[in-house]
């Protein structure tokens, strides 16, 4: 009996440590769509149009008109760390992207194949590029794996196209094409509510009808309306907070062009929440730090505990919160896919949104905006 002999230490095959690495960071089609969207919001693009195929393992295409990418970079444009949003260390607190990691592309090349159509301003015809574990590929065996010129319009089209043929595993463990599909919706649906100003649609392949479609100049309280009904519209109430002091409120209307001040412990927060009339079974919260959709369930908890006094038992409202925050406070290593976050003063900032929610709804008119001063 050799029972205590160690097996020797092997190193994994390359191909195999990239396909698990993938695996962390691409779960399922909704994961890997909620990469391309940002990425397509990263490059400044007011219109987002998605094409789906048996919930997004056959097919999951994303058509945006925003910035492209320069032909150049066409060749390193699948390979790891490699990212046009970041080039120095100093750079990780001040991120204001999405992205920055460089990682998403590069995973979706590993576990599907992988094709971009891009076209920048300046360039006069659009580029058609291939890619297979991180690296350019040819369409097919025996073309070139150059990019192709080809005819297209400014910005940027992905292809994924039979994502986890190579981790079967990884397939066998999503659910019906049904439930993909809903989860694509999902995560669309909350990003179209986020940036009212960008066009999304969202449709079946061949299906002639979109299932999800929002205009291009928009405010949230319209598209909350557009993509959860009348039902929650009509009750929603406003309420902003921040970690200003606000005595000067004329001075600051506007939380889409101010800046956050200079100082890291500097806050603020849109929320547009549902008032005492609307009892739902389900919370819905649509959580959004610096404009990336997380999770918290201290957030959660603590807003629970807000409608618990104002709900009847068991009845839950919707939630829609826009926090922003010093890029410095919050943890930028923690990975992109972990959606739970956490940041600085994490506390402080949960009780004072939570006193601002609970004060917009004791005053139960739900026709006006509420500030709450700190
Ligand atoms: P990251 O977003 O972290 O930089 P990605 O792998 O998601 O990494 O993308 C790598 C790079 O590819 C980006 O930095 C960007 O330069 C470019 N890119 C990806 N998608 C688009 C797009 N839709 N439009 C323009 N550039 C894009
Ligand atoms: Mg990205």
């Amino acid at each position: 009996d050799n029972s205590t002999e160690p097996l020797p230490i092997r190193r994994l095959q390359e191909s195999l440590i990239n396909r698990i690495a993938a695996g962390e960071i691409i779960h399922r089609p909704a994961s890997a769509l909620k990469e391309l969207i940002e990425n397509s919001l990263d490059a400044g693009g007011s219109s987002i149009r998605i094409t789906v195929k048996d919930g997004g393992m056959k097919l999951l295409q994303i058509q945006d008109n925003g910035c492209g990418i320069r032909k150049a970079d066409l060749h390193i444009l699948a390979e790891r760390f490699t990212t046009s949003k970041l080039s120095t260390f100093m750079d990780l607190s001040h991120i204001r992207t999405y992205g920055f990691r460089g990682e998403a592309l590069a995973s979706i090349s590993h576990v599907a194949h992988l094709s971009v159509v891009t076209k920048t301003k300046s360039e006069s015809c659009a580029w058609k590029a291939c890619y297979s574990e991180g690296l350019l590929a040819a369409p097919k065996p025996g073309q070139t794996v150059e990019p192709k010129p080809t005819a297209g319009n400014d910005g940027t089209t992905i292809t994924i196209e039979d994502l986890f043929y190579n981790t079967p595993i990884r397939l066998s463990a999503l659910k019906s094409t049904s439930e993909e599909y809903s989860r694509i919706l999902d995560v669309l649906t909350k990003y179209a509510i986020h940036n009212p100003k960008v066009a999304f649609v969202c449709k079946k392949a061949g299906s002639p009808s979109p299932d999800l479609s929002t205009p291009s100049t928009s405010e949230i309280p319209n598209t909350i309306r557009l993509l959860y009904g009348h039902t929650v519209a009509k009750e929603l109430v406003s309420v902003t907070a921040s970690s200003k002091n606000r005595d000067k409120s004329d001075e600051d209307e506007s939380m889409e062009t101010d800046e956050l001040d200079d100082d890291p412990e500097s806050w603020r927060c849109e929320a547009h929440i549902t008032n005492a009339n609307y009892q739902a079974k389900k919370m819905v919260l649509l959580l959004f730090i610096n404009h990336r959709l997380v999770e918290s369930s201290r957030m959660k908890r603590a807003f629970e505990a807000v409608y618990n006094g104002i709900l009847a038992k068991g009845a839950l409202p919707f939630i829609y919160l826009s926090l922003e925050i010093d890029p410095r406070s919050v943890d930028v290593n923690v990975h992109p896919t972990k959606r739970e976050v956490h940041f600085l003063n994490e506390e402080a900032i949960i009780e004072k949104i939570s006193d601002a929610f609970q004060k917009a709804l004791t005053v139960q008119n739900h026709s006006r905006t509420f500030e709450y001063q700190t």
